[in-house]
């Protein structure tokens, strides 16, 4: 794992080092232990057709954890430090990079409030820490299996004006009940309305999503009460391209009910069609056959074309780490 602090006094980050994977040493009176100043990032690095290992837009996920850690008071790595730490992460971690096809070396930057502090207050001090696992595909045979979900209908993920817009680590906790619930009922996961009038669609747990009408594609604007997910921002651009009508415009859950289509997007499942939406106790079918719709499908196969280097790159996402060979994924 890579490690790098930063001291307010000195108002600096180290350079930051590799070190084994392992416990973290903190203080009792660490801030992020008592007031939760965490914030976290998601990425994955793969191998692609042509051979690399591959990330996938790490300034993005770098301008988002800067943007978060303003939220919650904290110093932020720079993007040259976040994308740094991330490539060396993967470059010591290369022989767990699994073959091409057979899943990802999922990697997980940190950023902790990790100095000590009794009273009410930011930390004095910060630790930026990226470790990485490997994750098996999400879908085999790189099906796209539709998902059922649950509108919730008892809780909400985010207020107006709140937190909703960070990928801090207080947002998680909360829903992990209605999480639990809905899938001990069969659902793969919940759709959040939004806090004010309970009428509109804002997320899943960890996904964006978006409903298709036609040749339009419509998803829930960023407001800070969902999170602007990096595949989110990429469909939207993918799909514009692609001739796509994209309307960035609230989806009633009773607009999304009439969709053709529903899809999530995030890092991990990429883009995942849903196969129904239940709501209050009525569920609402869009899939024929257990089979994606024809535009989540399309998009699927466009941007994972994309990201494992099957396909052009017109718009530069590709990151790859390392300009050569790395030893091939063995211990995968
Ligand atoms: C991480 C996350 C997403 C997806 O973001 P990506 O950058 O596409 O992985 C969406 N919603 C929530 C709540 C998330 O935490």
């Amino acid at each position: 794992m890579f490690v790098a602090t930063y001291d307010s006094q000195t108002g600096e980050w180290t350079e930051g080092t590799l070190q084994p994977y392992g416990p973290l040493p903190m203080s009792p009176a660490a801030q992020v232990l008592n007031y939760g100043q965490s914030i976290f990032e998601g990425l994955k690095a793969q191998r692609s057709y042509q051979g690399r290992v591959v990330l996938f837009r790490p300034e993005a996920n770098a301008e988002r954890m800067s943007a978060g850690a303003a939220r919650m008071s904290m110093a932020a790595p720079s993007e040259e430090l976040f994308v740094r730490a991330v490539e060396q992460t993967v470059r010591s971690n290369a022989g767990y990079v699994p073959p091409q096809g057979k899943g990802s070396l999922y990697i997980r930057p940190l950023l902790l409030g990790s100095g000590a502090i009794l009273g009410v207050g930011p930390a004095p001090s910060f630790t930026f820490v990226v470790y990485a696992s490997a994750v098996g595909a999400y879908f085999k045979g790189g099906q796209l299996t539709p998902i059922d979900l649950l509108v919730e209908t008892r809780f909400h993920r985010a207020a107006p004006r709140g937190t909703g817009g960070t990928k801090c680590a207080g947002n998680y906790s909360p829903g992990l009940g209605a999480l639990a619930a809905a899938k001990a009922e069969g659902y793969a996961d919940v759709v959040y309305l939004d806090a004010k009038t309970d009428a509109y669609l804002e997320e899943v747990s960890s996904c964006n999503i978006f409903a298709v009408f036609g040749n339009t594609i419509r998803t829930p604007p960023l407001r800070g009460t969902i999170l602007p997910g990096v595949t989110r921002r990429s469909v939207i651009e993918l799909a514009r391209k692609l001739g796509y009508e994209v309307e960035e415009t609230p989806v009633s859950v009773d607009e999304a009910l009439t969709a053709d289509e529903i899809f999530t997007t995030g890092t991990a499942v990429v883009l995942s069609s849903v196969g129904s939406l239940t709501y209050k106790g009525h569920r609402h079918t869009f899939c024929e056959d257990n089979k994606p719709g024809s535009v989540s499908l399309r998009l699927y196969e466009a941007l994972t074309g994309i990201q494992q280097e099957r396909l052009d790159d017109p718009f530069g996402w590709v990151h790859p780490v390392e300009a050569c060979e790395i030893t091939n994924g063995a211990a995968a």
